[in-house]
């Protein structure tokens, strides 16, 4: 109790774990408080969003900023990037032009030529050229007769193994293969919870809920707020509020006033024996929350495919998003919704949505119809700081004095978030040292890929799902 910290981080998701990271870095001293018995163990994450290309309708500076931040998160957990490409192919049905596509893709290309210009080692998605390639229906035709390759190592040969279950003849040309690569949340997790042990920077307080906050900033102490948990009250001078889709209740205890969305989806999970060898990830677009919004598929090792489906019988669900109202800033969901974050989904939701999401992604991958449930659903709540649901790029907000607010939309965004706060603390005068230098966390470097491996594996088991979702479909070395 008498014990004085430096900063104290509620929400131990992707964004306060890596918060605490740089802190540590920076030799600056933390209390991190999960409530869960692991870290990253909110909504899940599985696409590294390098370009944002899963995301037609959003800006192309949006684009590039996710495009810069997926590479600065790639450096930071090497180990948690699967290096394998993304496809995408829209439907003659749908609204969106492939010319659009091709512009925002080139606008990247630049960007990421830029990007590698002030840092070499930026370029970790391969040559600017090879960025995107374009096929026609005739170079489709052809990939279809070469024999099929266990493990791929060239666009056409990840696309040969695609085309061959694909039925393309429902989609426009050309299609795209895209280096937007998967993004594997358990070993980020595993990562960033073996660092945080390891640090005596870091007081990591797993299975700890904090209860409630309490100002004491104009108490002329040394700290400013008090913690409340159920073994103990903690001080701290500085407060990072990164509690996901929950932050608005520490607002709501604080009378502070904010806006925010939240919206609850879920990704499926299931098993497939393909006839091809390993599989890019598939993306058919489409128009989020009509019958036929975007099919992913998202290949995993042994066979295992993760689905996501933006209709409201899929991934999203009838009122899942929803808004701070005046005088509540934590938005509520619906029972049915807050009775699945709170106790899981019953067997019969698990195999009514999975079977919907198998049938979904059949409609592009005939074969696909014999994929079988293989797993509770990944699922989640995440937040939307404002009012656009479009918003693909979260941020910080410093509301009050001592006291910030994370809201990021996409996992990406953490490290970015993470720098702010520090950036503030040092103009709060509460730290001397600042090092900005976004590169590499000598705490996670440490980490063997061994222990990752093992690791998680475990959260992964423990948290309910096989075994080989921990692992990479590409593996890497240490
Ligand atoms: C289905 C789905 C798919 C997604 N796919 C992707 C993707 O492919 N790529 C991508 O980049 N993003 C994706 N996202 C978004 C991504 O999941 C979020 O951006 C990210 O998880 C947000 O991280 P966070 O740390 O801000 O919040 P969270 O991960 O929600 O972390 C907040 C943490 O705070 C803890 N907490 C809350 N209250 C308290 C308290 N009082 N005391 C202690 N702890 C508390 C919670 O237990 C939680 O662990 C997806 C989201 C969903 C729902």
């Amino acid at each position: 109790m008498d014990k004085i910290y430096t900063i104290g981080v509620i929400g131990g998701g992707v964004s306060g774990a890596v918060t605490a990271l740089q802190l540590a870095k920076n030799g600056i001293e933390s209390v991190l408080f999960e409530k869960e018995k692991s870290l990253v163990n909110g909504p899940p994450f599985c696409h590294l969003h390098a370009g944002g290309n899963l995301y037609p309708d959003i800006s192309d500076e949006q684009a590039k900023v996710l495009m810069k931040q997926s590479i600065e998160m790639a450096k930071l957990f090497p180990q948690s990037i699967d290096v394998r490409p993304t496809f995408i192919g829209i439907p003659q049905s749908e609204k969106y032009a492939v010319e659009t596509h091709i512009h925002r893709l080139k606008i990247l290309v630049e960007h990421y030529k830029d990007l590698i210009k002030q840092d070499g080692s930026n370029k970790l998605l391969g040559d600017p050229e090879d960025y995107f390639t374009l096929y026609e229906k005739e170079a489709l035709d052809k990939l279809k007769e070469r024999p099929a390759v266990a493990f791929p190592k060239t666009t056409d040969e990840w696309l040969a193994n695609a085309v061959k279950i694909i039925d393309y003849s429902t989609l426009k040309f050309p299609v795209i293969m895209v280096q937007e690569y998967g993004w594997n949340l358990f070993r980020l997790g595993a990562q960033a919870q073996l660092a945080l042990e390891q640090t005596e920077k870091c007081r990591l307080k797993t299975d700890t809920s904090v209860t409630n906050i309490k100002d004491v900033r104009d108490q002329n102490l040394a700290h400013n707020w008090e913690l409340d948990t159920d073994d103990e009250v903690y001080k701290v001078k500085y407060l990072v509020n990164s509690c996901g889709f929950k932050t608005g209740a520490f607002d709501d205890a604080l009378h502070l006033q904010s806006e925010r969305l939240i919206e609850f989806k879920a990704a499926y999970v299931s098993k497939w024996e393909a006839a091809t060898g390993l599989l890019p990830e598939l993306i058919f677009h489409g128009e989020r929350g009509t019958p036929h919004g975007m099919a992913q598929l998202t290949p995993y090792c042994e066979g295992y495919y993760q689905i996501h489906g933006m209709t409201k019988d899929i991934t999203l669900f009838e009122n899942g998003l929803i808004e701070s109202k005046a005088g509540a800033m934590q938005p509520k969901f619906s029972e049915d919704i807050e009775q699945k974050l709170a106790a899981g989904w019953t067997k019969q939701d698990i195999n009514k949505r999975t079977e919907n999401a198998i049938a979904f992604v059949s409609k592009f991958i005939p074969s696909f119809s014999s994929a079988v449930v293989a797993g509770p659903p990944l699922y989640g709540a995440q937040q939307i700081p404002g009012d656009d649901p479009s918003l693909r790029v979260g941020e910080v907000s410093f509301p009050q004095k001592s006291y910030a607010r994370s809201e990021i939309v996409k996992a990406s965004s953490a490290l970015t978030v993470a720098q702010q706060i520090i950036e503030k603390m040092h103009e709060e005068t509460l730290t001397s040292v600042v090092d900005t230098s976004i590169g590499e966390n000598p705490l996670l470097k440490r980490i063997s890929k061994s222990a990752i491996d093992h690791r998680a594996s475990e959260f992964a088991v423990q948290r309910g799902y096989p075994a080989p979702l921990a692992q990479l479909l590409i593996e890497r070395e240490d």
